[in-house]
């Protein structure tokens, strides 16, 4: 976190530094040519008015600025600081004024952090009057404005380096402090009380479920140890103890799902699962789940109609075969007797889509919203006949999550209920 702060306030600053060198030495370079121009200019026109009206120019004893004299065919009469020059006439501010009266140019000296700014004007005697004064170049700026840039940044570096370390503590001593079985949001700084809300969330869901797994098992227990207590003291008659014997069977048999169940939404919740992607063939899954289901659909006299339909896609295969599972089963445990269930397999350009409809007792308006809640059965009282832990559909939504899908659920009451999938081809 102290690494984070520091490197985050000095990168803002190193490009904000940056940004500020440019722009201030582009602003100043343009001021500070813009008043040599003028200067230049100024005292052009004033030499010029003097020498019109025959002053001589060596008489000029200044050595700044630079002051040249050119004949119209470029020969140089006089310099104030240069001997022996060569012909000007190829210099652009002479050909200009030579031809307009007026001319001006801007030029690289020998150094690249100076610039020349030449203005020339023609005499009345046709002769060409050149002033010419250094003015600072972009770089010439720049350099100096990056040197104080860069004081300012170790400067801030020292700061940063105390200032990174205490926000660092400011920010973490707060969160280490906190109790996680009893967060309390009035001792923490605003921004962590979305943290603290989600833990007292997590621990309100972590007591529920707690109880709701006391509670579904301790049900079933309780029958089986009712049922042997009886075949235990004799009470039961002979032809009895089968029966018995056999309620026993079912409620451990009932047992052991719920707690299969619980543990499997515990390693989803823990993310403790395997996560291996396979291309499955999603024909074989859902006919593999029909012949799995062959005893409750025969009990119950269920017609299941399924189109076969090779359609391939990614998935976690045991996870998806747990999705299909649970949906086809519960279509056939809360249908009717001689009910249907339709299952269709079909796809688009990007997605499985499956359909999983069924004729039974269907879901009132008002529960479809609460069906994948943890040990959430709806109206309860009338599913007591029918085994089931109330996670199915909850292991079901998170491993749907799982493989970047969608489920919905549309039902009538009394009439049926249909659940609509869609998974991605590619999961990776
Ligand atoms: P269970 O183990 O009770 O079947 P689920 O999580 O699979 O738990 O389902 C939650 C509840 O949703 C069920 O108890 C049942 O009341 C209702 N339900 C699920 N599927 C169907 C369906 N196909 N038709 C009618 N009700 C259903």
């Amino acid at each position: 976190m102290k690494k984070r702060i520091f490197t985050t306030i000095i990168s803002i600053t190193s490009i904000a530094l940056l940004f500020f060198s440019i722009l201030i030495s582009g602003f100043l370079t343009y001021l500070l040519s813009d008043n040599v121009k003028n200067e230049v200019r100024r005292e052009t026109i004033e030499l010029k008015s003097l020498l019109d009206t025959g002053y001589n120019i060596n008489n000029i004893s200044l050595i700044n600025p630079r002051i040249t004299l050119i004949s119209p065919i470029g020969e140089v009469i006089f310099d104030n600081q240069h001997d022996n020059l060569e012909n000007h006439l190829d210099r652009p501010e002479i050909k200009s004024a030579i031809e307009n009266g007026v001319g001006e140019s801007l030029r690289n000296s020998d150094t690249i952090d100076q610039n020349m700014y030449y203005y020339a004007l023609r005499l009345d005697d046709g002769n060409i009057l050149r002033v010419a004064m250094v003015t600072s170049s972009f770089f010439g700026i720049l350099i100096p404005v990056f040197i104080i840039s860069l004081v300012i940044l170790i400067f801030i570096i020292i700061i940063c380096l105390f200032v990174a370390g205490h926000q660092a503590n400011a920010i973490v001593k707060p969160i280490n402090e906190l109790n996680l079985a009893h967060p309390n949001a009035d001792t923490i700084y605003p921004e962590l009380v979305p943290l603290v809300n989600n833990l007292n969330l997590h621990n309100e869901m972590r007591k529920e479920f707690s109880a709701n797994v006391s509670h579904e098992l301790k049900t079933p227990l309780t029958s089986i140890s009712g049922y042997a207590e009886i075949m235990a003291n004799g009470i039961a008659k002979e032809e009895d103890i089968r029966m018995f014997a056999n309620k026993i069977y079912n409620e451990s048999h009932n047992l052991i799902n719920k707690i299969n169940d619980i543990i499997k939404i515990s390693k989803l919740d823990e993310n403790k699962i395997d996560l291996e992607i396979e291309m499955a063939n999603y024909d074989q899954l859902i006919t593999s789940c029909i012949e799995k289901l062959d005893k409750f659909i025969f009990d119950k006299n269920i017609k299941v109609i399924y189109h076969h339909i090779n359609i391939y896609g990614e998935c976690i295969v045991y996870v998806m075969e747990d999705i299909l599972y649970n949906l086809i089963q519960n279509a056939i445990k809360y249908n009717k007797t001689n009910g249907t269930v339709f299952i269709n397999l079909s796809e688009d350009k990007d997605n499985v889509l499956i359909k999983i409809k069924d004729t039974g007792i269907g879901i009132s308006k008002a529960e479809l919203p609460r069906i994948y809640e943890r040990f959430y059965r709806v109206d309860k009282s009338h599913n007591t006949a029918i085994e089931g832990s109330g996670l199915g559909l909850s292991i079901v939504k998170h491993g749907v999550g799982l493989h970047h899908g969608s489920i919905e659920c549309d039902s009538d009451l009394g009439i049926q209920t249909t659940f609509y999938l869609k998974f991605p081809k590619k999961l990776k």
